[in-house]
């Protein structure tokens, strides 16, 4: 079986370990040429490969060949390989029976197949906090200014979907890139089909941190990427009610999207359609040879987590959190971002200003000197941090509107958080 070696040993106790990373042994040069093991504190951009997926990955590479189409054994076990991690996907979200579940290449892949399968006439329904890849893909949406509080997100979405006339959808991140907070989903979901909406969320940052589950939460759709889930990059997926997408202009165009192409000169009817399309959402959308090995790899992901337990997981990472942010706090000059105050719960991101320092500055200083990984800037999301910041520009070179970004997850441990407060806690004393 592909997937089975991407299952952690189970310990006496039943609990699994948590897997290793590959990299966790990375040493990289600072100031004088020294070399340090490298503390990667960017999880939220891409995380880490975990060991058990490139051992799933490895394992399918001896033998791959075309799916879907060729007659050899190794296409047939190619394709069990592909749709055996369509199956795991599908777990992983909790999706209904019937649900799609269409691979992509990412997240940014998914949403913009989303958008080109809406209905004639679909009003979207989208806050400013979103990423760029939840914001930009819609035509005309109706935006909602940053809320104040979680009650204010759901009665907004409220009042903006009253009366719409036709589908309606609402667009929402589960947890944010730039401040991890959680969003009040199963609410908003709630609200949405009250006025006969359907309900997006971008779960880029929420997959790798909680459980997700469609049925429970009453989702419509779900994205994410595999490359922020310790896959590597490439592959992602939308997974959600089939119909509209089922009905929509194939996302790509090419072989495996057709039942049959007929028309042309050589049309043996002339009478029949030019091309006849599938009408199962995944096939009319996942045209060309798709990134099996992606698939594997994401799906070998899933198992793993699935596997090794979320509570151990959210354990570890809420433990590792709490010292980064405590850390953080008692750092005289910096100044972490929220959308709703300290105490509103959030998955393993966090991003703050330094005083006296652009987020570049810091970020520089970080890698150079301490072999600190962390991303600065705003995140593909410049309405939200220029309103976190309260900045009245934000555009590209507006260092006013940026900030530091520090992401955790598996592999992070307490030296690597030690050492960016520590890091930081010199800095900030070079001020003078
Ligand atoms: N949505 C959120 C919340 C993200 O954090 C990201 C990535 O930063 C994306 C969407 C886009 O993901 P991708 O670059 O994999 O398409």
């Amino acid at each position: 079986a592909p997937a089975a070696s991407a299952v952690p040993a189970a310990r006496p106790s039943g609990e699994r370990e948590i897997p290793a990373v590959l990299g966790a042994d990375l040493e990289v040069p600072v100031k004088g040429g020294r070399l340090v093991p490298y503390a990667n504190l960017d999880y939220a951009a891409s995380a880490p490969c975990l060991e058990p997926v490139s051992a799933a990955v490895a394992a399918a590479l001896p033998a791959y060949s075309s799916v879907h189409r060729g007659a050899g054994y190794a296409s047939q076990l190619t394709t069990a390989r592909y749709e055996q991690a369509r199956h795991t996907v599908r777990a992983f979200t909790g999706a209904r029976p019937g649900d799609a579940v269409i691979f992509t290449r990412n997240t940014t892949d998914a949403t913009n197949l989303l958008a080109r399968s809406l209905p004639e006439g679909t009003t979207v329904v989208v806050f400013d906090t979103e990423h760029h890849a939840s914001l930009l893909p819609w035509t005309d949406p109706v935006r909602l200014a940053p809320p104040a509080f979680p009650g204010e997100a759901v009665r907004a979405a409220d009042a903006a979907l009253e009366g719409i006339e036709g589908p309606a959808l609402l667009v929402v991140t589960a947890a944010s890139n730039v401040t991890g907070e959680l969003w009040p989903i199963a609410a908003l979901a709630h609200i949405a089909h009250r006025h006969g909406a359907r309900i997006l969320v971008d779960a880029a940052q929420l997959a790798p941190h909680r459980p997700l589950n469609l049925t429970a939460l009453d989702l419509d759709y779900v994205v994410f990427s595999g490359h922020k889930l310790y896959a590597p990059f490439g592959t992602g997926v939308l997974v959600g009610r089939p119909d509209w997408p089922a009905a929509a202009e194939p996302y790509l165009k090419g072989g495996g999207a057709v039942r049959a192409v007929n028309g042309g000169a050589t049309a043996p009817d002339p009478d029949a359609p030019e091309v006849e399309w599938h009408d199962d959402p995944e096939a009319r959308h996942e045209a060309g040879t798709p990134n099996v090995l992606g698939a594997v790899a994401l799906a070998a992901a899933c198992d793993a987590l699935t596997a090794t337990g979320w509570s151990a997981l959210v354990r570890e990472e809420e433990r590792l959190l709490a010292r980064l942010r405590a850390g953080l706090a008692a750092v005289e000059g910096v100044h972490e971002l929220s959308l709703w105050g300290p105490d509103h719960p959030r998955v393993g991101i966090v991003s703050f200003v330094v005083d006296g320092f652009t987020a570049r500055e810091v970020a520089e200083a970080l890698s150079n000197e301490y072999g600190i990984g962390v991303r600065d800037g705003k995140f593909c999301a410049h309405p939200f941090v220029r309103h976190l910041l309260g900045a009245k520009d934000g555009g590209c070179d507006d260092v006013t509107a940026s900030a530091v970004r520090a992401s955790i997850g598996i592999g992070t441990t307490d030296e690597h958080v030690d050492r960016l407060l520590a890091a930081l806690a010199d800095l900030t004393s070079r001020r003078g």
